[in-house]
């Protein structure tokens, strides 16, 4: 179900203002544009400036930014289809598709908005239910852990007395979207199976793919920083009685899948595990890492450990009044957490141990993208590894050259992205540089996407409208140089009136190639 080329420009046109004021976003207006916190850094002072007739952002600071498109993707961390909704939404466009639907795929979702419809439906149920006087004794559980009337009017508690959750309180789950799509049941009873219970899995309900207390805890995220991870959706509620309101949970057992994690870190790179300081707690934090592990290596995310004390939970720690935040603030990288774990049951006389967790933290070591990391834990492992300083020395010297060995080997290509914007800059260059070539090349100019190339073409074109200027390298240059500072960095090493430039044929055909792949 592709979007019309024409719905998507309708959207590309509507000012990005209006929605980053709809998302929360701050505005301050400055001349004809609109200054903003970046998203794409962590952003003090608002750097990231929003065009709404050219329609698009850019961050003077760390030079991302985009169209209406990118921003919303960013901002919510959403794909560009549900981006697209999003604005949509907030400018009342009306989203038209290009192809048909298939019949299934018609049918499937009539399926999903009925089911959509049947749980909001029993939700109110559920909600009515707990309000009531038979539910009285079961709100007394409620306020027995300090939980309050306002949480649990927030995350919208309930009560069912029949039916598939029976007994149970009934905590709400949202999907990312903040559609809801179904609950956890915790049990009243003592003769109740299972403590907790969730929805069985459907057409909206993925237990794998849901995260608790999802848009809340990211929109929380964003302020402070870090998202943190903890075992129970009560602990969640807890948190957020207690202040710390970026909290989730996972919805089944076992770590989010790998999908799941990448949507989330389109929002936030950094991750916190606050779970149980029990034996479960730590098998729930490796099962965490051997899913989050590749991406944290690769740099994509951050990952902290908090050691809760004393096999308690998050929420035991806030009814004992001690202050959970200075866990959260306090907590090692995965890195460290592993390391010192893997340490503190190490037999340092026992050779073929000490062989088998040297091999399992090279594994992890060599892969840190980081120069400088890699560098920092194989000295910190080389230490645990050996007896003695000099030993250690040792351990961390033939380590640190075979993986430079490695390294040497490994080429890493330049993304997509990149080769693109060098192409595009190139193909501006020889516009600038050869009048003759102008008429052949204007066609793939005017198909330049980054904003800061799309700036200066539109002055280009100013200058080629003037009959008493002539557009040479020279005339580019003073327009660029009374141009905002943010594109003057871009610019000013593109033009280079003196450097000879090269345009033979082959270059053209280079280029070409690239620009028209899209
Ligand atoms: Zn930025």
């Amino acid at each position: 179900m592709a979007i019309t080329q024409a719905s998507l420009q309708a959207i590309k046109a509507a000012p990005l203002s209006t929605v980053v004021e709809a998302l929360g976003g701050k505005l301050k207006r400055v001349g004809h544009e609109f200054v903003t916190q970046c998203l794409w850094h962590e952003d003090t002072n608002p750097s990231l400036t929003i065009n709404d007739q050219k329609g698009f952002c850019f961050c003077h600071v760390c030079r991302e930014g985009g169209d209406i498109l990118d921003y919303v993707q960013k901002r919510n961390g959403m794909n560009m289809r549900d981006a697209a909704e999003v604005v949509a939404s907030i400018h009342g466009i009306v989203l038209e598709t290009n192809d048909e639907d298939s019949e299934q795929a018609k049918l499937r979702r009539i399926e999903i908005s009925k089911n959509l419809a049947k749980v909001e439906k029993t939700q109110e149920i559920f909600r009515n239910n707990w309000k009531s006087p038979e539910a009285e004794p079961f709100r007394a559980i409620w306020t027995g852990r300090f939980l309050t009337t306002e949480a649990s009017r927030e995350f919208e508690i309930g009560y069912s007395f029949s039916g598939e959750f029976a007994s149970r309180i009934t905590i709400p789950i949202r999907d990312y979207k903040g559609r809801l799509v179904g609950w956890t049941g915790r049990a009243t009873k003592k003769d109740q199976l299972a403590k907790y219970k969730n929805s069985a899995d459907s057409n909206i309900f993925h237990k794998k793919m849901l995260i608790f207390n999802e848009p809340r805890g990211l929109e929380a995220a964003r302020e402070a920083g870090c998202l943190v991870f903890v075992e129970g959706h009560l602990d969640v509620i807890s948190m957020w009685q207690a202040g710390i309101r970026n909290a989730v949970a996972m919805q089944g057992t076992g770590a989010p899948d790998a999908s799941t994690l990448k949507r989330l870190a389109r929002s936030v790179k950094n991750f916190v595990l606050c779970f149980d300081g029990d034996a479960g707690g730590q098998k729930a934090a490796e099962q965490f890492i051997s899913v989050a592990g590749p991406m944290a290596s690769a740099g994509d995310i951050n990952i902290n450990i908090v050691t809760l004390p004393d096999g308690k939970d998050p929420d035991e720690i806030i009814r004992d009044g001690e202050d959970l935040y200075s866990y959260i603030a306090a907590a090692p990288s995965w890195l460290d957490w592993i390391i010192d774990t893997w340490a503190s049951s190490l037999d340092k006389e026992n050779a073929s141990m000490i062989t088998e967790v040297e091999r399992r933290l090279r594994q992890l070591i060599d892969k840190l993208q980081s120069k400088a990391l890699r560098a920092h834990y194989i000295d910190k492992a080389s230490r645990i590894l050996a007896k003695s300083d000099k030993e250690a020395e040792k351990i961390s010297k033939q380590w640190g050259n075979s993986e430079i060995q490695q390294k040497a080997k490994t080429w890493t290509p330049r993304s997509p992205h990149d080769v693109r914007l060098a192409a595009e800059r190139r193909l501006i260059r020889i516009y600038i540089h050869r009048p003759e070539k102008r008429e052949e090349l204007r066609p793939l100019v005017e198909n330049i996407s980054n904003p800061a190339l799309i700036w200066l073409w539109e002055r280009l074109k100013d200058l080629e409208g003037l009959s008493t200027i002539d557009l040479t390298p020279h005339s580019v240059m003073a327009v660029v140089a009374v141009s905002e500072p943010h594109y003057m960095q871009q610019l000013r090493t593109l033009i280079r009136p003196n450097v000879p430039i090269d345009d033979d044929e082959g270059v053209l055909l280079h280029l070409r190639g690239i620009l028209d792949a899209g």
